[in-house]
C-alpha cells in the first residue's frame, strides 16, 4: 500500500509518502507559513530538496499543493492521487476516548472536536487538516494515530492529579502523556533488539528532543510518563519549564505585572534550557557555549541531565526493576555526552556504558557493555513509520470486515 502520512500544525503540515511493503519513504516534505503566505518543501527519495513559495491561505490549499507535487509529471512519485491507498494522520490529544489508532469517520471527528478544550493549540489544526484531506480525497480511508493513546494503559494511581476529584470527573483533568507513538515504536523495537517479547521486559524510554518526555513500559504497556494534561509537565525541555512549583506562575505574573497568558508564553517558549542558559534551546549551541566556558549553558545541561536521571530513577522504582533504558529523538540520538552523564548514576544497577557511545549519532546501537546487567540502547524514533503501520493495519481490518459483510449479504 502507499500511505500518505500527515502531521498538521497550526501553520505547518509535514508529509511523507511511504510504501508499506518496503517501508521506504518515497517522498517527504513540509508546508510552512500556512495562512500567512506559504512555502512548500518537497524531497523525492534520493533526490535534492525543492523549496518554493506558493499561496496557502488555508490547509486545504496546502493539501492540494502537496498532492499536485506528489503527482508532478517531472519529479512526482505517484502517477495519480488514486495511488494513495490511505492517509494516516498524527493526532495530538485523544483524551480518554482513544486508547488506540482509529478510522476517522464523522463520528470520530466529532468526538475529537469535543476534546478541543484539552488541547486548544494542537487539536483544532489537526482537525482542519483531516477535513481538508477528506474533501479532496473523499473515498480514501483516513486513520488517526493519537499521541496520547499509548499512555492510556496507565493506572488511576499514576494518572490522577491530587486535585478535587470532581475536576477529573467534570473536566477530564488528569495525566495523559504525549509522544506516545514514539514511546511505543521505540519500546517495541527495543524488545526486538533484545530478542524478547515486549510482554517479558521492563523498558524506560527517554524521548529527548526539543519536547522531551520519559515513559516506563512494563510488559509492553505504559505504566508512567512524564508529560501530563499538556506537554508542559515533566522534564526540562528546549523552551518549556517542565515541573515547577505551580505557585511560580502566579508569582511571575504578580512580580512582572503580566497576564496569565503572557506568563504561560514565558513558561512554554522562554524557559527550559533556553531560559536557564540565555544562549539557545539547541543542545549543539549549549554544548559549544559550555565548552567555551559559559557557566549558564553548563548549568542548563547539568540541570537537564539531572532531571532525566531523577525520572529514570523513579521509574525503576515504579516498575520494581528495569531491563533496558533507551534514548531516542534529537538529543537522545545525537548527544553522547548527555547519555553518558545520565547513565553515570546507574552504576548501582550494574550499567556500564561502552566507549562506542561516543561515536553514536542517530544510529541504532546498544551502548552498554555486553556484560552490563541492564542494557542501554540508542533507537532512532520513526513516528511516521509507526503511523503508516497503524494505518495499514486498520485499513486492512476494515477491508476484511467489509468483504465478510458483503459475502454474508449484510
Ligand atoms: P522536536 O521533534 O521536539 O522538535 P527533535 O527530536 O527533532 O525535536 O530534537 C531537536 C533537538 O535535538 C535540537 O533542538 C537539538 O537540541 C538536538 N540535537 C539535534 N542534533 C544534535 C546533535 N548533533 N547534538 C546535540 N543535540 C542535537
Amino acid at each position: 500500500m502507499k500511505i500518505l502520512v500527515i502531521n498538521c500544525g497550526s501553520s505547518s503540515l509535514k508529509y511523507q509518502v511511504i510504501d508499506s511493503e518496503t517501508e521506504h519513504v518515497l517522498a517527504k516534505g513540509l508546508c510552512e507559513r500556512i495562512g500567512i503566505d506559504g512555502v512548500l518543501t518537497y524531497q523525492p527519495a534520493g533526490q535534492d530538496k525543492i523549496k518554493y513559495e506558493a499561496a496557502m491561505p488555508a490547509h486545504r490549499q496546502a493539501v492540494e499543493l502537496v498532492l499536485k507535487q506528489l503527482t508532478d509529471p517531472e519529479n512526482g512519485v505517484l502517477t495519480s492521487i488514486d495511488e494513495i491507498d490511505a492517509v494516516g494522520h498524527r493526532m495530538v490529544h485523544g483524551g480518554e476516548k482513544f486508547a488506540c489508532s482509529t478510522l476517522l469517520n464523522d463520528e470520530v471527528l466529532q468526538t475529537v472536536e469535543e476534546l478541543n478544550d484539552l488541547a486548544p493549540l494542537h487539536n483544532p489544526p489537526t482537525l482542519v487538516g483531516v477535513r481538508a484531506c477528506k474533501e479532496i480525497l473523499p473515498d480514501t480511508p483516513m486513520v488517526g494515530v493519537f499521541d496520547t493513546a499509548f499512555h492510556q494503559t496507565m493506572e488511576p494511581k499514576a494518572f490522577i492529579y491530587a486535585l478535587p476529584y470532581e475536576y477529573y470527573e467534570k473536566y477530564a483533568m488528569r495525566r495523559y502523556g504525549f509522544h506516545g507513538t514514539s514511546h511505543r515504536f521505540v519500546a517495541q523495537r527495543t524488545a526486538e533488539l533484545m530478542g524478547k517479547k515486549p510482554e517479558d521486559i521492563k523498558v524506560i524510554v527517554c524521548h529527548l528532543g526539543n519536547g522531551a518526555s520519559i515513559s516506563a513500559v512494563n510488559g509492553g504497556k505504559c505504566v508512567e510518563t512524564s508529560m501530563g494534561l499538556t506537554p508542559l509537565e515533566g522534564l526540562i525541555m528546549g523552551t518549556r519549564s517542565g515541573d515547577i512549583d505551580p505557585t511560580c506562575i502566579e508569582y511571575i505574573a504578580h512580580k512582572e505585572n503580566i497576564s496569565m497568558e503572557e506568563t504561560f508564553e514565558i513558561i512554554n517558549k522562554k524557559s527550559g534550557v533556553l531560559g536557564i542558559s540565555g544562549v539557545s534551546s539547541d543542545f549543539r549551541d549549549l554544548e559549544e557555549a559550555a565548552n567555551n566556558g559559559n557557566k549558564r549553558a553548563a548549568l542548563a545541561l547539568d540541570a537537564f541531565c539531572h532531571h532525566v536521571t531523577k525520572y529514570i530513577g523513579s521509574y525503576v522504582a515504579v516498575m520494581n526493576g528495569v531491563d533496558a533504558i533507551v534514548f531516542t529523538a534529537g538529543i537522545g540520538e545525537n548527544a553522547p555526552g548527555v547519555r553518558a552523564q545520565v547513565m553515570e548514576n546507574f552504576k548501582y544497577l550494574g550499567i556500564e556504558i561502552d566507549p562506542v557511545n561516543d561515536s553514536i549519532h542517530g544510529d541504532e546501537q546498544m551502548i552498554s557493555t555486553a556484560d552490563s546487567k541492564v542494557k542501554v540502547f540508542v533507537v532512532p524514533t520513526n513516528e511516521e513509520l509507526a503511523i503508516c503501520r497503524d494505518t495499514v493495519e486498520i485499513v486492512t481490518k476494515e477491508i476484511v470486515t467489509e468483504t465478510v459483510k458483503k459475502v454474508l449479504g449484510k
